[in-house]
């Protein structure tokens, strides 16, 4: 294929050696110091970045989990969710969330999103029955929900509100942060999440000392402060050089976060004139959100012709959930029929959204995909 664009560039969707790259020689320090001090699991490590953590995104309490699936399953645990319980999920979310709600011996159901691609509160109240106990908005692609209506929703059947907050870190609905609305709240440190580790990681948040508790003892065979089995417990503990090397990136986040907006803003800058895509909403779009940007998830029409223009010219692009949202997993039992959803399953797409990205990859990636819909640069 003839590319006469800027020259060619190869700019994959995401760079993993980057994760280490970036923060090599403080990872190196942290893991040195770290082994010296032969601190692997619970030390002083963990506790300051829980601590960090809390206070980054406004809770009393953060816990350090083994992965966000966990986390979650806690969180669901923790809330006193059982057999028999129904849990309204985003159909447009990994299948973790649902898998968390179904390990708790409850069912998981998924609705469809709205237009900004997150939970729709209105499909939300109408799966709400009597078995409902809780409500598990995803906070996607970096952006929270809209908590005031879901809330409401909550408030007028008496449902729970827990957060799949994997991907929301440091995103903002009202100036509140996500991972402090409702009972309990997961986040991921997976390598490619905004703030990633080496690995797994994850944590729970929660205003709540009970679930604070309950989370504490099932991240840790059931123990409590003093080291006693008070409950039945798992092992999903964050490895404590897990938790330093999140610790030191944390403090450089806020600047993560302005050049993740920054590569949004330039994305909308150069591709709001084209009809033929729906971006996500730029930064400071609206008073009530503030994104983060984990992924830059557009609608194209001809998605799939474009996927692979753009990978001919060297852009990795990549479609959520490998294409397929929770309700569309038939092998698991799911029955709804979600038609927003499964259109929208036809059309999105994840453009490049990471700290390697310079500018001149970002309009790289804008020129070629003007020059697929025919729009001049
Ligand atoms: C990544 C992710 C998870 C799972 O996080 P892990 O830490 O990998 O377990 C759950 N939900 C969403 C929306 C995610 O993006």
């Amino acid at each position: 294929m003839a590319i006469t664009t800027s020259t060619q560039r190869v700019v994959p969707f995401f760079n993993y050696p980057s994760v280490f790259r970036s923060y090599k020689v403080q990872f190196m320090q942290a893991f040195s110091e770290i082994g010296e001090r032969g601190a692997f699991i619970m030390q002083q490590d963990m506790c300051r970045f829980e601590k960090s953590l809390a206070e980054f995104i406004g809770v009393p309490f953060a816990l350090g989990v083994g992965n966000a699936t966990d986390g979650l399953h806690f969180a669901v645990r923790g809330a006193g969710i059982s057999t028999g319980d129904e849990v309204i999920v985003s159909s447009h979310t990994m299948i973790a969330t649902a898998a968390a709600v179904h390990f708790a011996g409850a069912t998981p159901i998924p609705v469809d999103c709205g237009s900004d691609h997150l939970i729709d509160p209105a499909a939300v109240e109408s799966a709400v029955t009597n078995r409902t106990r809780a409500i598990m908005p995803t906070q996607l692609n970096g952006r929270t929900c809209n908590m005031d209506a879901l809330q409401a929703i909550a408030n007028r059947h008496g449902l729970v509100i827990l957060e799949d907050a994997a991907q929301g870190l440091g995103s903002k609905f009202k100036g509140r942060s996500a991972g402090t609305f409702g009972e309990g709240a997961a986040i991921s440190f997976y390598p490619a999440k905004v703030l990633g580790c080496l690995g797994d990681g994850g944590a729970v948040t929660t205003n709540s000392p009970e679930m604070r508790d309950r989370v504490y003892q099932m991240r840790d065979h059931g123990r409590n402060e003093n080291g006693e089995v008070a409950s039945w417990g798992l092992n999903s503990r964050l490895d404590n050089l897990q938790a330093a090397f999140l610790d030191f990136q944390l403090k450089d986040y806020p600047n993560v976060i302005s050049r993740r907006r920054a590569i949004a803003k330039l994305y909308d800058d150069r591709l709001r004139d084209v009809a033929e895509v729906v971006l996500p909403p730029a930064p400071g779009a609206d008073d009530d959100h503030f994104d983060i940007y984990q992924n830059y998830e557009i609608e194209a029409e001809s998605r799939d012709e474009l996927k692979q223009y753009l990978r001919d010219a060297g852009i990795g692009t990549l479609i959520q959930w490998g294409g397929q949202p929770v309700h569309q997993m038939k092998v698991l039992g799911f029955t709804q029929d979600l038609p927003y959803t499964d259109r929208l399953f036809t059309r999105a797409l994840m453009l490049p959204m990471n700290m390697s990205l310079s500018d001149e990859d970002v309009n790289y990636v804008c020129d070629v995909l003007r020059m697929f819909y025919g729009y001049p640069q």
